[in-house]
Formats: C-alpha cells, sequence, structure tokens
C-alpha cells in the first residue's frame, strides 16, 4: 500500500518542492491554491488576551463588526487554533505562557501583535517587568499598532493576514524552526539560561524538514545541558520559577 501511495503524482509533487525544484504537475498547484484558500478562509483564533486591547475585540466579535462573516471565530484550545492574537503589553511572566502557547499550536500557525505595546513597548518602553518587542520571541505575522486600534484596524488587520494566507506569503512560523536559536537565545536572555517548554521544537524542525544552520547553535545546546525530566503542570520550567508562580 505504502508504494502504491508513492507513486501517486500529486505525493512525487510535493517531494519536489520539498527539494526546492520548481513544480510541474499544473494539478498539484491547484490543489495548492485550494488549500490555501480554504486556510485563509476557516481561521479559528485564540485569543490570548494579555493587555488593555483586548477590549476591542468584543465589538469586532459581535453584530456591528462580525468577524465571523469572514469565517473567523473564538477557539478555546491551543491544539484547535489557527491564530494567536497578543492584545497589548506583554509582562515576562506573561511571555512564558505565550511562548508555552505557541508552541502547542499545530503548524501552519500565525501571529497577529495587536497595540503598539507589542511593536515597541509602546507607552510601557521604560517598563522593568515587560517584554518590548514581541517579534524577537516568536515570529510575529501581522501588527496592529495603536493605542489602542478600533475594531476597524483590527479587522483590517485580519483580512491583510487572511490576503497573506492565500497568497503563500504567510510564512512566518517556519522562521520558528529555521531561526530556533535565536529566538531561544531571546528567551533565555529573559528567563534564564534554564529556560525549556515540554515541546521539542527541534524535532518538530527536523518532521517538516526546516533545520538550517540557524536552528542550533550555542542555545540549544543549552536544552541539553539542562534537561530534566517532564514534570505534569509545572512543564519544566525552573525551580526559581515555580516559587514565583
Ligand atoms: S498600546 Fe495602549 S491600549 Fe494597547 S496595551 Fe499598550 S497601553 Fe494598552
Amino acid at each position: 500500500m505504502s508504494n502504491e501511495l508513492e507513486n501517486i503524482p500529486i505525493r512525487q509533487e510535493l517531494e519536489v518542492l520539498q527539494s526546492g525544484q520548481k513544480r510541474t504537475n499544473p494539478l498539484a498547484n491547484v490543489f495548492d491554491g485550494l488549500v490555501k484558500f480554504c486556510r485563509s478562509r476557516s481561521m479559528f483564533m485564540l485569543h490570548y488576551c494579555t493587555g488593555c486591547g483586548a477590549i476591542e475585540l468584543p465589538p469586532a466579535m459581535t453584530s456591528r463588526f462580525d468577524m465571523e462573516r469572514l469565517g473567523i471565530q473564538p477557539m478555546v484550545t491551543p491544539r484547535q487554533a489557527d491564530i494567536l492574537l497578543i492584545t497589548g503589553y506583554v509582562s515576562i511572566k506573561t511571555l512564558k505562557r505565550i511562548i508555552l502557547t505557541y508552541e502547542q499550536m499545530g503548524s501552519p500557525k500565525y501571529v497577529i501583535g495587536i497595540c503598539s505595546c507589542t511593536v515597541n513597548g509602546g507607552m510601557y518602553w521604560q517598563s522593568y517587568a515587560t517584554a518590548k518587542v514581541l517579534r524577537d520571541y516568536l515570529p510575529v505575522d501581522v501588527y496592529i499598532a495603536g493605542c489602542m486600534p478600533r475594531p476597524e484596524a483590527v479587522i483590517s488587520g485580519l483580512r491583510e493576514l487572511m490576503e497573506d494566507i492565500s497568497s503563500g506569503r504567510a510564512e512566518s512560523w517556519k522562521k520558528y524552526y529555521q531561526h530556533y536559536d535565536y529566538y531561544l537565545g531571546n528567551q533565555q536572555k529573559l528567563f534564564g539560561e534554564d529556560w525549556q517548554t515540554p515541546t521539542d521544537i527541534i524535532a518538530e524542525a527536523r518532521h517538516y524538514d526546516l533545520m538550517t544552520e540557524h536552528t542550533l547553535g550555542e542555545h540549544t545546546a543549552l536544552l541539553e545541558k539542562h534537561q530534566k525530566p517532564l514534570e505534569a503542570l509545572e512543564m519544566r520550567l525552573s525551580v526559581k520559577d515555580k516559587q514565583k508562580v
């Protein structure tokens, strides 16, 4: 049976695509376009309400602006969500939860930073307790700036993301695997060098064939050094972190 599957032309085309060559089968291109279109019109959004910008989401979801007409609806679990909305300033403690949540989402996944606080720290730019630039820790697909952005701006940002997904430009999720050492290094600067999460990002990068020379490095080496057995609930946070929580 597996040999028969390998002989299906579309499967062979996918292998060609992964190896960086140009596709030759027009049917595979049509199929690809259809998948991207459907993906962009059925987005489940995990709204992780981090700051004051979250107050603009209820009007964007309810009757006046009605986000659901675009195929976007809220989802309660990261496992089934496509988009992670970060709705304002991010404290260092909150950033840990954001990273844990992001890593649990299935790929492809997309991040939207709402509010100026996610772009450069906004009015909290001098605060010792907040992470200033969200994209240093996670790849961000779309920023919606403003303090706070109105629902029209939120809808406009979501439509931009839809266009990016259907045209194949929204590929920031791949960057997390391709440059994992960079993201992990920035996380370690904030949380300490023994920072770990339960998700094996390196194995996922291998699975998606997205390993590059920037996936592994001095920071991923620290993961191995501080490796601890997986503990339920505490999720390998350091002892210091557990005391703070
Ligand atoms: S940009 Fe303004 S509204 Fe948004 S989280 Fe920051 S302070 Fe709050």
